[in-house]
C-alpha cells in the first residue's frame, strides 16, 4: 500500500518546494508548466464535469465503495434538464452528492460551445442562475455561492473566459485563477481547473501533466504499464466526465484502487481554494 512507487517529489522550478503548515493548508506553486497543489502526501483530486446525468450514478457508488471523495463541477441547465422526472432525479442526485460528502460546484450554464464573446455580464448570469439552480436543488438559499467554479473549457479557450480570468500570479492556462467579471453586474469568483486527465477512450489532444496518458485510453493493466511520470503527480486535479463511466464503473474502480495501491490519497476541492491577488504563491487549497 505504502510501496514509494510514482513521483515523490514535484520536479520543476523554483517555489515548487512549498513548505506545508502542520495543520492542512497548503500553497499552490506555479511550475511554469503545469499547476500543482504541492502536497505533503500523494494527495490528488479527482473532479467530474458536466453532470449531473446517469453517469453520476455509477460514479457515486464507485466512490463509496472505494471510500473516495471527489469534486463534481455542474451545470445549471442540466440540472434543470428534461423531463419533471428527471429534474426531480437529478435534485436527487445533488442532494446524494452532498450527503456523501462530495463537493458540488459550478460549471456555468451550458457549456463552452454556447458561448462566443460574451459581455462580462452574460457570463455572470450564468454563473449565478446556475448557483440558484444548484441551492434550489438542495434546499439553500437563492443566494448561495458555489466555490471554487470550474469554467467551461477550463477557462482556457474562450475569449470571455481568458479576459476575465485576472490574476498576475497565474494565467489561465495553468489552470486556476480569479475570475473577474466587471460591470454593472460584477463578480468575482476562483476558477479551479485540471491538470491531468483520466478519459477512457482518451481523446483529448491536451497533455498539460502527463505525456503518457493522453490518448491511450483506459484499460485493466493501464496504471501498471506505464511509468511513474506517467502517473499524476502530487497534488494533480484530474478531469474526468460522469457520463464517460457510465457504463464502465468497473473499470473506474479498478483504476482508483490502483491509485490507491499505489499510495495516492484524494482530496476535495473546497470553497476554501482562495487565489491570491499577489506573489508567487497564487491560492491555497485545503484537503481532506
Ligand atoms: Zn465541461
Amino acid at each position: 500500500m505504502n510501496e514509494p512507487i510514482g513521483p515523490q517529489t514535484v520536479e520543476s522550478g523554483p517555489g515548487s518546494t512549498v513548505e506545508v503548515p502542520k495543520r492542512t493548508e497548503q500553497k499552490v506553486a506555479d511550475t511554469g508548466r503545469e499547476h500543482l497543489f504541492a502536497a505533503a502526501s500523494k494527495t490528488i483530486y479527482l473532479t467530474f464535469d458536466d453532470g449531473p446525468n446517469d453517469g453520476t450514478d455509477a460514479v457515486v457508488s464507485v466512490l463509496e465503495s472505494t471510500k473516495v471523495k471527489a469534486s463534481f463541477f455542474l451545470h445549471g441547465s442540466v440540472v434543470a434538464g428534461g423531463s419533471s422526472e428527471n429534474i426531480k432525479k437529478n435534485e436527487q442526485r445533488l442532494k446524494q452528492l452532498v450527503k456523501q460528502g462530495h463537493h458540488i460546484s459550478n460549471h456555468l450554464w451550458k457549456h463552452i460551445s454556447a458561448y462566443g464573446d460574451e459581455s462580462p455580464a452574460t457570463l455572470a448570469d450564468s454563473i449565478e442562475r446556475t448557483d440558484r439552480r444548484i441551492a434550489r436543488a438542495l434546499g439553500r438559499p437563492a443566494r448561495s455561492t458555489f466555490d471554487p467554479i470550474r469554467l467551461p473549457g477550463d477557462g482556457r479557450f474562450n475569449k470571455s473566459f481568458v479576459n476575465a480570468l485576472q490574476s498576475s500570479a497565474v494565467p489561465a492556462h495553468q489552470g486556476m485563477g480569479q475570475l473577474v467579471l466587471t460591470g454593472p453586474n460584477p463578480l468575482r469568483r476562483s476558477h479551479v481547473g485540471w491538470s491531468f486527465e483520466f478519459y477512457p477512450v482518451g481523446t483529448f489532444k491536451r497533455r498539460p501533466a502527463s505525456p503518457d496518458w493522453e490518448g491511450t485510453g483506459v484499460t485493466a493493466d493501464y496504471l501498471p504499464r506505464y511509468s511513474p511520470r506517467g502517473r499524476p503527480r502530487n497534488g494533480a486535479i484530474i478531469l474526468l466526465h460522469d457520463m464517460h463511466w457510465v457504463k464502465q464503473p468497473a473499470l473506474l474502480r479498478r483504476v482508483i484502487v490502483k491509485l490507491q495501491e499505489l499510495g495516492y490519497r484524494f482530496g476535495t476541492l473546497e470553497r476554501t481554494v482562495r487565489v491570491a491577488s499577489r506573489g508567487a504563491a497564487a491560492g491555497a487549497v485545503v484537503a481532506r
